[in-house]
């Protein structure tokens, strides 16, 4: 009998609430059978025309991709391409199948599988997610080797929710959207590019939900609640009826917020501040703009950076097109974030504590080539549109100063060259290490800007590491220790007339705006998803209670204590979606 009622809980990756009927992709990650082979030339060559057939499928997503976004999104598969090209997991495979005799799918799972546990891939977040991607292109080796049909999703005709053990970026990315209304997996994490295809494409997603395959058969009824992470298998007639409420009133609210696109972030008492959005792939700028949001104040590179280091000329291109998309608005381009939770290929990257050690900033100030091709890209890319220069994690007074000789340094060698660029172009830090929020008085004589980076703030302050599901409780951005150092920050900069934003997700959380707000931010900068609602609350405050409201969070000290504070303003007011409660 089919169990009614059931609730799962995930993350919350994609906004949205979708009420269908459940399509189930089957991988390939159960068991593979190995078995002796007669004629092991006939495997060997059976895997090879295998992965030739995978290249292939994977280059017909890439252009379908590019077809339907822009042509540099798509680049995000060019890891999956260069999986395909390590002539170590080639060689070690065939070999492996000469020596043993067995089957080829059999014996590539295992010689995969042995290699990336010898990978410290447990290590980083950003390494577990991108293994997501690689375990698609052997899922698709294996279904080649055994001659099944690739999941290509031509079939889905009827509209639906796609429920999968992992569904990558590239499978995302192929998803007719006329049909798939939402899509919910075991795998996945909030920096995982499946993710930003979904919120890109406006697709309701929930991920990392424990036991999904256990509980879902495809045909079921699901609903997925992308913005509060929920998902209710087979649901009875009091929840369906509730969510039917609260999806219509969430399509009530956010069709009434469409009409703000054009319409400025000001307050009752006529105060404007710069509402911007932070993107990590080209094709999220479209998603930007149909949002209403005023340039990019976030531009994350690392998906460059995803198989080495980039050209130049790779760079360039991409940072042009950027900045011709959201002229006349600006963007600011984010120097490479690598390490951390945003890890390179190369193994000797790894570090005992990641976001303690080897990352941003202190890799390429020794790594120098790094910064320099990427300064040069983004310098010429300003002469096609209004362009600033963000350096992440600085936390000493002497990383800027360097960071500002290289820099110089790059300016006048163009200049000798000949090669145009914006001569005034701004410079500014992210302001995301306690000691930069401290010391901002000094930094802020330095740069032209600082954006707080509250996700990084967050983590250094409390002690908490960002990715880490068992410390989430911990992770509040609203401590009021978090808050002091943010003021600090913003009344550091305004001492030295710099203009201070924010581009952690905190910007995003609609129960902050007040206080951000309060506490003399300039500018916000959110998830492109995220701007209209944002604005919405923006524009029934006035100054001078949000001043009062940031006085009172500042003087608490805890950060329930704040949040529950926050939460009953904007209930108060009416802001936000009309809510149904929920009882599960
Ligand atoms: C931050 O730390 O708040 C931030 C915006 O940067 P990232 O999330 O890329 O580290
Ligand atoms: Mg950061």
């Amino acid at each position: 009998m089919r169990r009614r009622n059931k609730i799962l809980r995930g993350i919350p990756a994609s906004p949205g609430i979708s009420l269908k009927k459940a399509i189930l992709l089957e991988g390939e990650d159960g068991f593979i059978m190995g078995y002796d082979v007669s004629d092991i030339e006939k495997e060997v060559q059976k895997f090879d025309e295998a992965v030739e057939r995978t290249r292939e499928e994977i280059i017909t997503i890439k252009n379908r991709l590019e077809e339907v976004t822009d042509p540099y999104s798509a680049k995000i598969f060019d890891a999956q391409l260069l999986f395909l090209e390590n002539g170590d997991i080639i060689h070690k495979t065939k070999n492996n199948i000469r020596r043993s005799k067995r089957n080829a799918e059999f014996v590539f799972d295992r010689t995969v599988r042995e290699m990336a546990s010898s990978l410290d891939r447990e290590r980083s977040v950003f390494f577990r997610d991108k293994w997501g991607e690689m375990a698609d292109v052997v899922s698709r080796v294996i279904r080649n080797i055994k001659g099944k049909t690739s999941v290509m999703y031509d079939g889905i005709a009827e509209e639906c929710n796609i429920v999968a053990h992992g569904i990558t970026a590239s499978n995302m990315a192929l998803l007719p959207r006329e049909s798939v209304k939402g899509v919910v997996t075991e795998m996945g994490g909030r920096t995982s590019h499946t993710t930003i295809v979904a919120r890109a494409f406006d697709i309701p997603a929930v991920v990392g939900v424990q036991d999904l395959l256990k509980y879902t058969k495809s045909g079921d009824l699901i609903i997925v609640d992308g913005t509060r992470g929920i998902v209710v298998i087979n649901p009875d007639e009091s929840t369906l009826k509730t969510y039917e409420e609260r999806d219509r009133r969430y399509r009530d609210y956010t069709n009434g917020l469409v009409n703000l696109s054009d319409i400025p972030p000001t307050t009752v008492d006529g105060h404007t501040i710069e509402l911007s959005a932070n993107i990590e792939l080209p094709m999220e700028i479209e998603s930007a703009l149909n949002h209403g949001a005023r340039g990019i104040g976030l531009f994350r590179t690392e998906f460059l950076f995803m198989n080495g280091a980039p050209t130049e000329e790779e760079q360039l291109e991409v940072y042009k097109y950027c900045a011709e998309s959201i002229g006349p608005d600006s963007i600011i381009i984010r120097t490479v974030d690598i390490g951390g939770d945003k890890l390179l290929q190369d193994a000797s990257f790894c570090d005992a504590n990641p976001f303690l050690g080897w990352r941003a900033i202190r890799v390429y100030l020794k790594e120098k080539k790094i910064l320099k091709t990427q300064l040069r890209a983004i310098l010429r890319a300003s002469a096609f549109g209004n362009v600033k220069i963000m350096f992440p994690l600085v936390s000493a007074i002497e990383e800027i100063k360097l960071l500002k000789d290289i820099l110089r340094k790059t300016q006048r060698e163009l200049k000798k060259d000949g090669v145009r660029y914006d001569e005034n172009i701004e410079v500014g830090i992210m302001v995301e290490v306690p000691s930069a929020a401290i010391l901002a008085e000094d930094f802020a004589k330095e740069v032209g800007f600082f954006s707080i980076g509250s996700n990084d703030l967050t983590q250094y302050t409390l002690a908490c590491d960002r990715g880490n599901p068992r410390v989430a409780n911990i992770f509040k951005p609203l401590h009021p220790a978090v808050l002091r150092l943010i003021k600090n920050t913003v009344d550091a900069g305004h001492s030295q007339d710099i203009w201070v934003g924010l581009c952690g997700e905190l910007g995003s959380e609609t129960i902050a705006v007040p206080v951000l707000l309060g506490l003399g931010l300039d500018e916000l900068s959110v998830c492109p998803t995220s701007v209209p609602e944002i604005k919405s609350v923006i524009r029934h405050l006035t100054m001078g209670e949000c001043h009062e409201i940031a006085l009172k969070a500042l003087s608490m000290s805890s950060a329930v204590d704040v949040e529950g504070y926050l939460a009953s303003i904007l209930k108060e007011k009416s802001v936000g979606m009309e809510d149904v409660p929920l009882h599960i």
